[in-house]
């Protein structure tokens, strides 16, 4: 299988996609063609990473990983995925709920995935690549947790001192001697141009071997696809119904994940995305107008993304706003109705729902009756425990913490603080 450029750059093969997560066009790599499956195909499949090894074998067509896929996904999931019924009048809605990975978001499972390609990739003892992240808050901790005491493998966390929530802190300098975090005397931006910054410098570049584990690597696109497939397989081989899902959307990863899981034949009905207040995707459905914005700060933190980078992706791999509208839809929720959508869930569910998530159930509430005869899986992309300090004075209780955050909670926290420039920046990564 080779990947294309969404700008048209030579195609290149998966290991190299994995490499260099950008194509040297400046574009975002896509599989050159798209398997085709049947709903049979699947039979045999009995969980999760059965499923995942089917859906995905294709696309290690002619990599050097090609004969390591069971242990692969052996890696990523080591975790369960499941779809639970919510308790709502007419049984029509279930949760997928992606969180619970070590550090309880789903992007657990894309930066699992892509830790477990690129440590066979490149992972070198004597020369370890050195993954720099820039973190807001929950990235840097997935890609620490996926690499964390990967031999050959090292982390750099770069967050803002005093701009992460504590418990989201706590998550960023928890792990082993492979991962360093650094508490940067500056704001995400100043973080993010750090990391730019490193990777230009041709020295430190050398002494290194920088790499980035960014969200728009094919490696965490392509294991996203396998849980709508897998959640769809079910949901159909049990009510004979192609499931509706309804996804909390950012940077528009996870979104596209589920497009490609349709493309390819899984029994997925339709589609819809729901942003916070940043409307882009939303108003470029209703204007046929791209016009990427800076983005808000709104509760829903982890989607806050004023340029989603994967509609590159999409535009490419479907066309153009006319036809993106007929294949799925597009919610903008505010944080007033993100705070109303908690309490209900509460209320109804019997359990609350993390920000991001309750932009997906206030959208859920919202369908027309005639949508509301449809089947529909709410994705749950994390637990709302993460995000306590907005959640439970809404339901008015505390949010009893799951295992996997109590486990990191209780481990020792340690950060090298440092100036936001570039001779700082060095200085830690050679250890003084
Ligand atoms: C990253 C993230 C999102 C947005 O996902 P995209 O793939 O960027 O659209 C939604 N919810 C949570 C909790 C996230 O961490």
């Amino acid at each position: 299988m080779n990947y294309l450029s969404t700008r048209g750059a030579a195609p290149v093969t998966l290991d190299e996609a994995l490499r260099k997560g950008i194509a040297s066009d400046g574009g975002l790599f896509l599989p050159a063609t798209l398997p085709s499956f049947d709903i049979r195909d699947f039979d045999s499949a009995e969980d999760i990473q059965a499923v995942a090894g089917n859906l995905l074998r294709p696309f290690f067509d002619g990599s050097e990983l090609a004969d390591d896929i069971e242990k692969i996904l052996a890696e990523t999931y080591s975790f369960p995925v499941p779809t639970t019924p919510l308790p709502v009048p007419g049984g029509k809605l279930s949760m997928l709920e992606l969180y619970h990975g070590p550090t309880a978001a789903f992007k657990d499972v894309g930066a699992a995935f892509l830790a477990a390609c690129l440590s066979r990739l490149e992972g070198n003892a004597a020369s370890p690549l050195t993954i720099l992240v820039a973190t807001s808050g929950d990235t840097g901790g997935a890609v620490a947790a996926a690499f964390d005491k990967r031999p050959g493998m090292r982390v750099v966390v770069l967050f803002p001192d005093g701009r992460v929530s504590e418990r989201q802190e706590h998550q960023l300098c928890c792990w082993s001697d492979n991962v360093l975090s650094l508490k940067v005397q500056g704001a995400f931006d100043d973080c993010q141009a750090l990391v730019k910054a490193a990777m230009a410098d041709p020295r430190l570049s050398s002494l290194h071997r920088f790499s980035s584990a960014n969200s728009i690597n094919i490696g965490r696109l392509l294991p996203q696809s396998t849980y709508y497939a897998d959640a769809s397989l079910r949901h159909f081989r049990r009510t004979g119904n192609k499931p509706g899902f309804i996804i909390p959307t950012g940077n528009l990863g996870n979104g596209f994940a589920c497009v490609m899981a349709r493309a390819m034949g899984l029994p997925i009905g339709p589609i819809i995305l729901t942003s916070n207040a940043n409307r882009t995707i939303a108003d470029y459905f209703e204007t046929n107008e791209w016009l990427p914005q800076s983005s808000l700060q709104t509760l829903a933190s982890a989607m806050d993304v004023g340029d989603p980078s994967n509609m590159e992706r999409l535009r490419k791999f479907s066309g153009d706003a006319s036809v993106l509208r007929e294949q799925m839809a597009v919610t903008s929720v505010s944080d007033k109705q993100i705070r109303l959508a908690i309490k209900q869930d509460f209320a109804e569910f019997g359990f609350a729902t993390c920000p991001h998530t309750a932009t997906a159930s206030h959208t859920w509430r919202h369908l027309d009756a005639a949508a509301r005869q449809q089947d529909w899986i709410i994705v749950a992309t994390a637990h709302p425990a993460k995000f306590e300090t907005i959640v439970e004075p809404l339901i008015g209780e505390s949010v009893p913490l799951p295992a996997v955050l109590q486990d990191i909670l209780s481990r020792p926290a340690v950060a090298t603080r440092i100036q936001a420039d570039l001779k700082s920046l060095a200085a830690a990564l050679a250890g003084n």
